[in-house]
């Protein structure tokens, strides 16, 4: 019996991750593939995939016929149980089979759900929650991602379009979000609201090293590192700002659900984590009840950029179940 093979793909609205995974769920190769999706029709995003799971073929040195299972993880809210996405905000993609095509390409079964949701399934069953049965996610990206495990099952909520506490609204009259309200933790605590922030500094006539990154567009997450690790005043004023809102909605996640654990993932986490999690858990007790506080963990996602491959593989191995 030849081994097998299983292929789990993080598809982001700049840029595809994809691996391989032997029998032994270790990654055996790996691609990073740029996205210009954008612009793009859904079947051309799907062609990128073909692309880059063909190409994940060719350089691992397997054939079609080694594949088990392929999984991915993508933004939007996401049929998982039938592989149709219904609705992407940074994808063209609107009721779409994702999953037929590509079944039918590969000969293989293919897995899609959403990004974050993907994500903290992937720090639950190899990551940093791995042990734990109820566990909530924030992954601080360009947008803010929620996942949420409830007794050990991912929880979807009606028609698979839970967790989105990205959109929790912490100041009524607050900068403006892109999902249309003012104020959303999103708005204020991930890359989006971070270079708003630091834009409008910059309008201000302050000086910062991060003013070139946040022209037209978010900053790098790196970028961001060598900004703070320099001390930069404004860099260092939105990220204080970032987590103190990161406080105030994990308190409120704490107060909600009482979770065994709360991860933090994404790009930010993964640059500049330590920082963060210093931050929010030096404020968070200050919203949150004490008796519920005193027993949940806080922890910065182990997997780091992998959280979602990861996940990919953890529904493969669901399904097989
Ligand atoms: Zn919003």
């Amino acid at each position: 019996m030849p081994d097998s093979f299983k292929i789990c793909l993080d598809i982001g609205g700049t840029k595809i991750l994809g691996a391989v995974f032997d029998e032994n769920d270790k990654i055996v190769h790996r691609l990073k593939k740029k996205t210009k999706a954008g612009g793009d029709s859904a079947a051309n995003v799907e062609e990128v995939i073909i692309s880059v799971v063909d190409e994940l073929i060719k350089d691992a040195d397997i054939k079609k016929s080694q594949i088990e299972a392929i999984a991915a993880g993508a933004p939007g809210v996401i049929d998982q149980q039938n592989g149709i996405i219904l609705f992407s905000p940074n994808l063209p993609w609107r009721d779409y089979d994702i999953c037929s095509p590509i079944k039918k390409k590969f000969g293989a079964p293919f897995f899609i759900g959403n990004d974050v949701n993907v994500g903290v399934l992937g720090e639950y069953k190899y990551g940093a929650a791995k042990g734990y049965h109820n566990v909530a996610g924030f992954f601080v990206g360009t947008g803010m991602g929620g996942g949420l495990i409830l007794n050990d099952t991912l929880f979807t909520g009606n028609k698979f379009k839970a967790a989105e506490y990205g959109h929790m609204i912490l100041v009524p009259d607050g900068p403006k979000c892109g999902c249309g309200q003012r104020g959303c933790l999103e708005a204020l605590s991930s890359k989006q609201g971070m270079s708003d922030y630091i834009r409008t500094q910059v309008a201000r006539g302050r000086e910062t090293m991060m003013a070139e990154y946040v022209v037209d567009g978010v900053f790098k997450s790196k970028a961001l590192k060598k900004a703070l690790e320099a001390k930069d005043e404004v860099a260092v004023e939105a990220v204080n700002r970032a987590c103190h809102y990161l406080a105030i909605a994990t308190g409120n996640m704490i107060n909600t659900i009482s979770p065994d654990i709360i991860v933090y993932g994404g790009g930010v986490m993964e640059a500049c984590g330590d920082t963060f999690m210093k931050k929010i858990l030096a404020e968070v007790d200050l919203y949150s009840m004490p008796s519920i506080r005193s027993t949940v963990e806080l922890k910065k996602a182990a997997l780091g950029d992998d959280s979602l491959l990861y996940g990919g593989l953890a529904m493969i191995k669901d399904a097989g179940k």
